[in-house]
Order: structure tokens, then C-alpha cells, then sequence
């Protein structure tokens, strides 16, 4: 594997990026120094490099697209955690997004369904310095795990907060009951009426569960995300 490096040309676009997305007001300035200092041409596919700092969707391997940089500084945001908190991330994707919450601070358990991906965003985490080649979770802050997101990970819930990076059909029960009292749910879930769509929209909601365990929520954007579908996919 060719090592890509952090050069100053990354560096430069990754500023243009971010006074970008500062431009709109919208985001803090935790969350744009995480954007700001992830390397995320170290995530897109091999030969998209060039496309790494626009904010625009990209494609992954396996037929997938990882969200524009704007959605997952926008979703990260949405989560409001703390440093330290357990963050379950629903789509690890490429990883870029498991990486920025770990910037962040968030001990991160992301699920990922197919098993092309899994891989790959292990590689590219291990090779952005933010996961180490030996280290079986021991001491990592970040733990990937090839599954159906539909499941959650019921033996090491509750979760402070929940990312999903996919397109739901209806709020997950399982994640839901995973969701520490105090803690969010940021996912967005499929418009209804939209059965027969090619494409589906969804709404960006935010889940939050009450110190008493009861949920609340809201409705935050209309977006579009690649949809969440059920099972594993082996790599063939
Ligand atoms: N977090 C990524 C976004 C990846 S796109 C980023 O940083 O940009 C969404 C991902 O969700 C895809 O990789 C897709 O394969 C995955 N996905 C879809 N349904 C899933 C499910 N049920 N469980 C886990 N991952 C799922």
C-alpha cells in the first residue's frame, strides 16, 4: 500500500473546508477543529483524493457513498457528547466519521454490514494513526465490529449517545433501548409515503432519552443518506 501522507496541498484544502463550513454558522469550533484536523483523503477511495475536501458525497468501495463533510459535522454536532462518552456509530463507512468522534474524545463502538467496508476502514483507520495493527481493543478507543446495526450491541450497551450514518426505515427498537438515560440518538429515518422510491429522503431526527427513560424527539432537517438494510455481507 502506498502511503499517503498529510501534505501541505491536504493541509490547505482542509482550511479552505473548514472556513467553509465556519462561513455557514452552523457548527462550533470543536466540532470544526475536528473537521480541520482529520485527514479525510486518507478515507476516500484510492484515486478520489482530489475530491476528499469538497464538500460533496463521495464513493466508497462497495458500491457505498460516505456523507458529505457538512452531514458529518452536522450529525457530530447534533450528538453534543462529551469527551469519554460511549458512542455507538451505526455505518462505519470508509471510517471517516468514527474518526472524527474519536478526535473528539468519544470511545467509539462502530457497526458496519458489509464486510468489504469493515476491512477497509480498519486499514484506513490503522493508517490515519488512529487505530494500532496489534492492538485487539485492548487499550483502543475505538472498536469496529462487522454486524447488522439493526441489533445494536446489546452486551456493551448502554451508549451515551447513538450515530446512525444510514437511512432507517422506522427508529430501531433495539438501538433505542441501548440509548443511556441522558444520552441522543442522532438518525435519520425514511419520510413516510415514499414506498415505491427509488431514492428515499429522510428526516434528520434527534432521539433523546430523559433521566426517567422516557424518549423524546425532534425533527431537524430533510436529508439523503444510502439506505440501512438488514444483515451482514460477506466480501466476495
Ligand atoms: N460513517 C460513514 C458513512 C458511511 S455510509 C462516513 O464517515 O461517511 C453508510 C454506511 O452504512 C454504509 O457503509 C453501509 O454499508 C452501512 N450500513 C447500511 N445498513 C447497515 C446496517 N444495518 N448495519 C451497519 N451498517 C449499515
Amino acid at each position: 500500500m502506498t502511503e499517503k501522507k498529510d501534505t501541505l496541498v491536504f493541509q490547505g484544502r482542509r482550511r479552505l473546508l473548514v472556513d467553509e463550513l465556519s462561513a455557514t454558522g452552523m457548527f462550533s469550533e470543536r466540532v470544526l477543529k475536528a473537521i480541520g484536523s482529520v485527514p479525510r483523503h486518507l478515507f476516500v477511495q484510492e484515486g478520489l483524493e482530489e475530491l476528499a475536501y469538497k464538500d460533496m458525497p463521495v464513493a466508497i468501495e462497495a458500491g457505498q457513498t460516505i456523507s458529505q463533510p457538512s452531514t458529518v459535522a452536522f450529525q457530530t454536532q447534533l450528538l453534543d457528547f462529551k469527551p469519554g462518552n460511549r458512542i455507538l456509530e451505526i455505518g462505519t463507512g470508509c471510517g471517516y466519521q468514527t474518526a472524527v468522534l474519536f478526535y473528539l474524545g468519544a470511545e467509539v463502538f462502530s457497526i458496519e454490514r458489509q464486510e468489504e467496508l469493515f476491512l477497509k476502514a480498519r486499514e484506513n483507520l490503522t493508517n490515519a494513526g488512529y487505530l494500532f495493527p496489534e492492538d485487539e481493543c485492548s487499550v483502543s478507543k475505538i472498536h469496529l465490529f462487522l454486524g447488522d446495526g439493526f441489533e445494536g450491541l446489546k452486551d456493551l450497551a448502554p451508549f451515551d449517545g447513538i450515530i446512525v450514518t444510514c437511512g432507517a426505515p422506522s427508529l430501531p427498537e433495539a438501538l433505542m433501548r441501548q440509548l443511556a438515560p441522558g444520552g441522543k440518538m442522532v438518525i435519520p429515518v425514511d419520510e413516510p409515503g415514499q414506498e415505491n422510491a427509488s431514492e428515499k429522503k429522510q428526516i434528520l431526527k434527534v432521539i433523546t432519552r430523559k433521566p426517567d427513560g422516557k424518549f423524546t424527539g425532534r425533527d431537524v432537517s430533510r436529508m439523503s443518506f444510502v439506505p440501512m438494510l438488514k444483515g451482514v455481507e460477506k466480501q466476495k
